[in-house]
């Protein structure tokens, strides 16, 4: 038994089942795969989308379908005439960077603050290095066993949302708005949002259950681009090269020493800071070819970033007048602040649960994407909300049970504020 307590009595009572519904869900494995052009990406989710779509219905949304994109979509009625209908949403795909087979999920009850050995890989949760483990004394939390993800990154979500639908079914008589139920698929890889069938789903707004540390939500993300330079050289036998061999793969060297180093980067920025982020090189001799990804919260500093990684290739490249330059860009997501401006009763709503739940709303500037951008930029005002899960994308990932039951309590609480508005 944990001796941390929970946030609310309605939290106590949401968390064995949110519990056992991320332990079933996490076994499945999920991950997309950005080399698939099909949707979903990957067989695992929909397995686990039909796996969700007999739940769904069990509790009594019986309208619950997968499509052939492999959305789940469903229905719990309101009970308040002329509330609207609102969507939460959780994502089914888990990140492709490490393994998601054989998930076994370990629960530590009541967590003494010290180091976490798991059993396998020499996988350590180290309190000294993870400032969100050390406030978490006295959590029940769920952790990998030390070689694949845990996959909480999004089963957190999905399992809150499924536990806070199956409460409010329960309990008729709690006032509570139409509520629409989505799981979609390759959000990971940057696709699910964009198969998206908003008219179908039929929301004023939505919710991602897709965040962190418990208090937070989001309602403005990166905007995001990326861009592939092709360099093409003159390729000779290196034999008789002398003043015909045009190298590629130097000139791509020297375009990324010629890149800011100690600011732009990933590495070297935080908070509110942009950067241009090379993410793959493949060169030889005749071609080289640079992959980047650009970021920033301001769209015209988006388009600075691109204009600097351009002309610094651009540059380099004109020094050699043998070689050619092909610089492509494409427009990944929007911030979706931009968007949610126009609604602030849909990130009210979300506050007001939140600090229902007991927490002082952190607002957190996601410095990546959700669902929620593409959506909110395609016409479905969509914020982002905590889920407990923390350490995403790592075999270090793990979630803590209260935090997760307060996710759960405050989409509970989000059908009961639009029921009144
Ligand atoms: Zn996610």
């Amino acid at each position: 038994m944990s001796s941390a307590p929970y946030s609310s009595a309605l939290a106590a009572e949401l968390a064995p089942e949110v519990l056992a519904r991320l332990l079933r869900y996490v076994r499945v494995d999920t991950r997309s795969d950005a080399a698939q052009e099909q949707s979903p990406s990957t067989p695992g989710q929909l397995e686990l989308g039909r796996l969700l779509v007999e739940e769904l219905r069990a509790i009594g949304l019986a309208d619950a379908e997968q499509d052939a994109n492999g959305f789940v979509f469903a229905t719990l009625a309101g009970n308040v005439p002329g509330a609207p209908v609102i969507g939460l949403l959780a994502h089914l795909d888990t990140s492709p960077d490490k393994s998601g087979t054989g998930v076994e999920p370990l629960v530590q009850s009541d967590y003494d603050g010290g180091r976490i050995a798991l059993p396998r890989c020499g996988t350590v949760l180290d309190p000294e290095r993870m400032p969100e483990l050390r406030s978490k004394v006295g959590h029940d939390l769920v952790t990998t066993s030390g070689d694949t993800l845990l996959g909480a990154d999004d089963k957190a979500g999905m399992a809150e949302v499924m536990a806070a639908v199956a409460h409010l079914a329960a309990h008729p008589e709690l006032p509570r708005a139409t509520i629409r139920v989505g799981f979609t698929p390759d959000e990971e890889i940057g696709r699910g949002a964009h198969l998206f069938d908003i008219e179908r789903f039929g929301a004023r707004c939505a919710y991602t259950f897709d965040g962190s540390e418990a208090g937070e939500f989001t309602d403005e993300t990166f905007s995001a681009a990326s861009a592939e330079l092709t360099i093409r050289g003159v390729e000779v036998h290196p034999g008789s090269a002398k003043d015909k061999l045009v190298n590629a793969a130097r000139l791509a060297g020297r375009v990324l020493a010629a890149l800011p180093q100690d600011r732009l980067t990933p590495e070297t920025t935080s908070g509110r800071e942009g950067f241009i982020h090379v993410d793959a090189l493949k060169a030889t001799a005749g071609t080289a070819r640079i992959h980047a990804i650009v970021r920033d919260f301001d769209d015209d500093k988006l388009a600075e970033h691109v204009a600097l990684l351009r002309a610094t290739a651009e540059q380099i490249v004109a020094s050699e007048p043998r070689a050619r330059l092909e610089f492509e860009v494409e427009p990944q997501y929007p911030n979706m602040r931009r968007h949610l401006e126009h609604h602030p009763d849909v990130v009210a709503a979300a506050e007001q649960a939140v600090r229902l739940e007991g927490f002082e709303p952190e607002r957190v500037p996601a410095r990546g994407g959700t669902d929620g951008s593409i959506l909110s930029a395609r016409g479905l005002p969509t914020p982002n909300l905590f889920t407990g899960g923390q350490e995403y994308h790592s075999v270090r990932e793990w979630a803590s049970v209260q935090d997760m039951a307060a996710a759960a309590a405050v989409a509970v609480r989000l059908a009961g504020i639009w029921a009144l508005r």
